[in-house]
């Protein structure tokens, strides 16, 4: 494994809710990469089988648990990742929850746990990690939005979570650019995972005919994988990337979704 972009010393690239789904595979991708990984989820045995994929590879992680969407939680992680694995200069904010609901059904608790595990984990971890990434003059923040963004019936919680993350996003990358820092987003479209098996089951559809029903809406006429999420990041994090700052790209196998 090899890193072109970095080839003196091994860069450490944090990666949250790396457990399962989106985040295993960008976990499993920066590792490719040549990136040290944190594997970063609630409950650190939750990565054992993402870092020992990493491992048996050839690569380097480790697995730390942490809640982003406390303060106290996310500042002991990145001291943590910065004493054992060096400073972290790669965020990738992934974690993420659903709380569904219309509107006129959404407990002011469905609301609050998504905005503070998305919008407030994301503010967390990127004001944690960005003293490490402005000290060394480089730094790559990719935030996972969501096509929901555009808006998404039974999402309002989701929906101005995942919006938020844009503009949080192209602000970062205002503030922070001149550090060597770049902040791009992601918004994925329908991507197969837990969480799109919750939405069907929520839906009380059967898991395959939703899938065949969203593949049909779709351009590319298939939906997406954990590994198209994360073959974006890799761009977002390389060396070349360094002129593409405060981006939001859909990877949706179309413009929209
Ligand atoms: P997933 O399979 O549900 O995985 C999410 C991971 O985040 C889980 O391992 C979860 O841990 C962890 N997590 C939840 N709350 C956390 C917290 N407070 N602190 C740390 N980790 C936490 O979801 P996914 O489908 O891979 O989605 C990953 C990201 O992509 C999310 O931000 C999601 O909104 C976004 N996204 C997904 C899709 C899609 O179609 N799948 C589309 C657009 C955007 P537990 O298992 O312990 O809860």
């Amino acid at each position: 494994m090899s890193n072109s972009t970095t080839p003196n010393t091994t860069r450490v690239a944090i990666v949250t809710g790396a457990a399962r789904g989106i985040g295993a595979a960008l976990a499993r991708r920066m590792a490719q990469d040549g990136f040290a990984v944190a594997a970063v989820d609630l409950k650190a045995e939750a990565c054992a089988d993402v870092v020992e994929a990493i491992t048996s590879a050839g690569g380097t992680a480790r697995a730390f648990a942490a809640d982003v969407s406390q303060e106290d939680s996310v500042t002991a992680l990145v001291d943590s990742v910065a004493t054992e694995m060096g400073p972290p200069t790669v965020l990738i904010n992934n974690a993420g929850v659903l709380r569904d609901n219309l509107l006129f059904k959404m407990t002011a608790d469905d609301w609050d746990i998504v905005m503070n595990v998305h919008l407030r984990g994301h503010f967390l971890m990127s004001r944690a990690v960005q003293k490490h990434m402005t000290e060394q003059g480089w730094g790559r923040i990719v935030n996972i939005s969501s096509t929901s963004a555009l808006g998404n019936r039974g999402q309002a919680n989701y929906a101005a979570a995942k919006a938020g993350i844009q503009g949080f996003t192209k602000t970062l990358a205002i503030e922070l650019g001149k550090f060597g820092v770049t902040v791009n987003a992601i918004a994925p479209g329908l991507i197969e995972t837990d969480m799109t098996r919750a939405t069907a089951e929520r839906m009380g559809v059967p898991y395959e005919n939703f899938v065949e029903k969203a593949a049909a809406q779709i351009p590319v006429a298939r939906t997406g994988t954990p590994e198209d999420i994360a073959s974006t990041a890799s761009f977002f994090v390389r060396e070349e990337a360094s002129f593409v700052s405060g981006q939001v790209i859909y990877v949706a196998g179309g413009p929209k979704a």
